[in-house]
């Protein structure tokens, strides 16, 4: 398993300047690295309705610019640009490597045919952080003795440790940040045992969990979580601030402030958020050994909305990314089902009851059981997951005794009669 630890970092004003230095130069080589890749596509690549005369090659088509290239290309830069030297190439290596990662997820489609976007020049001050690939190590440049960061050419940095790193975990890398409201260090940290899940026969608890705008999430059993609207909250406060930002000369000192006071903001909400999911999450994972979601598609959701506001502050992907983590480190099952017709189906009977989002109850005609909708979503979600393990609990998971979970019924459901 792997976790990643975020820890503030207090370096003197030299050391900070040290660093801003470092991000620029590694910023300048990004982009010189990714304008080759560029060119060499340009220059290799000619539209299907042109002709070729206007855009073919000069010569020799040169090979492509890889990550081998260009990490072998180096020493050439630090040979042409002196100040290079200064930098550890595995600091480099592992930024040429980012880019490489960046331009493959654009070009070569993931098992979805999915690709990414092309990678962009970064501009003054968005390469926000380097990493280094080893620490501790016998061949590491960089040293964590609990208490500072050490590196030869930054000299000791202090780590404000607000919590340890816990025991039987391996630091692997380090990625120094720079965030709007200071520097962090982030250890990756790795334990090489595997959690082990619960097996089936010891659940005991179960819980459906259907996430929706009215209320953050609804249990099986009716129980809710608002929504916290952090951010409808601080929208005046957002808004007053982006006015202020608009009133200062563009690159001066007071714009840059200003920006910042916006970056911290943001920064807040997401914080907020992420603590909110983290409780939410432990909670759940503390009184259940099961729990079952929908595997949703946010990315479909958020489009087109107007309530893209909404999502924005519920965020479910990143809390069901975080529930997953939070489960798997507590041996706790989590299970994604297919949300399709989890809202529309009856809980109670399987008959389909369609319905429009704005329809808040579920009725069923046929066995006459009133529900809120979501939480006869939550029952189904739940139904479906036991069903994808393979156990009935006839009187867990907030099911009444005389109502077992039809699994013959969901079953049936599923075939496209
Ligand atoms: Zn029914």
């Amino acid at each position: 398993m792997i976790i990643t630890h975020c820890y503030k970092i207090k370096p003197t004003p030299e050391q900070s300047v040290k660093i801003d230095y470092w991000l620029e130069l590694l910023r300048r080589h990004y982009n010189y690295a990714l304008g080759q890749r560029l060119d060499w596509l340009n220059r290799t690549r000619c539209q299907i309705d042109r002709c070729s005369l206007i855009s073919c090659p000069i010569g020799e088509i040169s090979r492509l610019p890889d990550y081998y290239f260009q990490q072998s290309a180096l020493k050439q830069t630090k040979q042409l640009f002196p100040e290079y030297k200064e930098i550890y190439s595995e600091v480099q290596q592992i930024n040429l490597q980012r880019l490489d990662k960046a331009w493959k997820r654009w070009l070569i489609p993931d098992k979805k045919g999915k690709r990414g976007g092309r990678p962009r020049f970064k501009k003054s001050g968005k390469l926000r952080s380097f990493c280094f690939s080893r620490v501790n190590h016998p061949k590491a440049v960089i040293k964590f003795d609990g208490k500072q960061i050490i590196t030869r050419r930054f000299g000791a940095i202090r780590v404000i440790v607000h919590r340890q790193i816990p025991d039987g975990f391996v630091i692997k890398t380090a990625t120094i940040t720079k965030k709007a409201d200071g520097y962090y260090v982030s250890f990756s940290l790795e334990d090489k045992s595997v959690p082990s899940l619960i097996s089936t026969e010891n659940i005991k608890t179960t819980v459906g969990i259907d996430v929706g705008l009215k209320e953050f999430l609804t249990t099986n059993t009716g129980e809710t979580v608002p929504v916290p609207n952090f951010y409808r909250k601080s929208q005046s406060n957002l808004a007053r601030k982006q006015k202020k930002v608009s009133r200062k000369k563009i690159g001066s000192n007071n714009w840059k402030k200003a920006q910042n006071r916006i970056a911290r903001l943001h920064q807040h909400l997401a914080r907020q958020r992420e603590d909110f999911h983290y409780k939410t999450a432990h909670k759940l994972v503390k009184e259940y050994n099961l729990i079952a979601v929908e595997d949703l598609n946010i990315k479909g959701l958020a489009k087109n909305t107007k309530l893209s506001k909404s999502i924005y502050d519920v965020a479910w992907g990143a809390f069901i990314e975080k529930l997953n983590a939070v489960a798997v480190k507590r041996g706790v099952l989590m299970i994604k089902v297919n949300p399709h017709n989890t809202s529309q189906n009856c809980s109670h009977c399987g008959h389909k009851v369609p319905k429009t989002l704005s329809v808040r109850t579920h009725s069923c005609p046929k066995c006459k059981v009133v529900l809120d909708r979501d939480e006869n979503a939550a029952i189904n979600i739940l139904n479906k997951a036991l069903c994808e393990v393979g156990i009935i609990l006839p009187a867990c998971g907030g099911l009444d005794i005389d109502r077992p979970v039809k699994q013959e019924t969901s079953l049936f459901e599923k075939l496209p009669l």
